[in-house]
């Protein structure tokens, strides 16, 4: 299969300050005069939404969300919508994170509810799947993978541009990552779940990879079938890092 532009996006979680806006005007300098073969965004705190799009304008790399709510406005105090987000300059929105489902209690369901939100600000959807430790060693990652996307994915998503990670919970922030044939199987289960979901379109929409990617395993990563980008948490937090990783693309 004809393998399109890989997708590398970083994760900038609960981290980010003013002054970690120098982070991404170092990575706007290091990818200048050498224009990516991939797309590449930052998705920082919300509150730095509007900074970045600033400080990267300009520049190939794009701004987005890590979460939003299912609603446009309303009395949720604390909450940002994915419109909110737009209007900050994102163009993409990262959602079911599973440091969301497991902290916050998501459900596919609300996964869902929010994709649709996304949509309707036209925000691409981000939208994470991944098994837990003991779902892993139960071997049962594909099931509980495919059934996340068949609850996650609502209908008319695939009229739209989105893109599907593939985040084991055990290899987040660990170090850890499941074997290149591991994530190649995987991968495979959660397109023919994608197809199953929202038919041959869905074909289109890139299965990022993500949990400990880092700028040594990246290429091997980026080069299993199926795998059309990563989705970058710790090591997108330093340009270096980050840009490593993108060359890698
Ligand atoms: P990590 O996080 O790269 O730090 O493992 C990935 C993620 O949670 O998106």
């Amino acid at each position: 299969m004809k393998q399109s532009v890989k997708l590398i996006v970083g994760n900038w979680k609960m981290h980010g300050v003013s002054a970690d806006v120098s982070e991404a005007l170092a990575l706007k300098e290091g990818l200048a005069g050498a224009p990516p073969s991939c797309r590449i965004a930052l998705c920082p705190p919300a509150t730095l939404t509007d900074r970045l799009r600033r400080v990267l304008a300009d520049s190939a790399v794009e701004v987005g969300g890590q979460d939003c709510h299912e609603k446009a406005s309303g009395a949720f105090t604390g909450s940002v919508s994915a419109d909110m987000l737009a209007d900050a300059g994102a163009t993409l929105v990262i959602l079911g994170h599973s440091e969301r489902r497991a902290a916050f209690g998501e459900t596919d369901a609300d996964v869902a509810a929010k994709v649709e939100a996304a949509m309707a600000a036209g925000l691409e959807p981000i939208v994470c799947v991944g098994e837990t430790l003991e779902q892993h060693e139960a071997g049962q990652a594909v099931a509980v993978v495919s059934a996340q996307i068949a609850g996650s994915l609502p209908d008319g998503l695939s009229e739209r541009d989105f893109a599907v990670a593939y985040e084991p919970v055990w290899a987040i922030g660990t170090g850890l990552t499941p074997t290149l044939e591991q994530i190649a199987e995987v991968h495979a289960a959660i397109r023919t779940a994608m197809i199953q979901r929202l038919g041959e379109p869905a074909r289109r929409a890139p299965i990022l990879y993500g949990g400990s990617v880092k700028p040594d395993n990246a290429a091997e990563i980026l080069a299993v079938p199926e795998v059309g980008g990563a989705l970058v948490g710790g090591a997108s937090l330093k340009a270096d890092d980050f840009l490593k990783i993108v060359h890698a693309a």
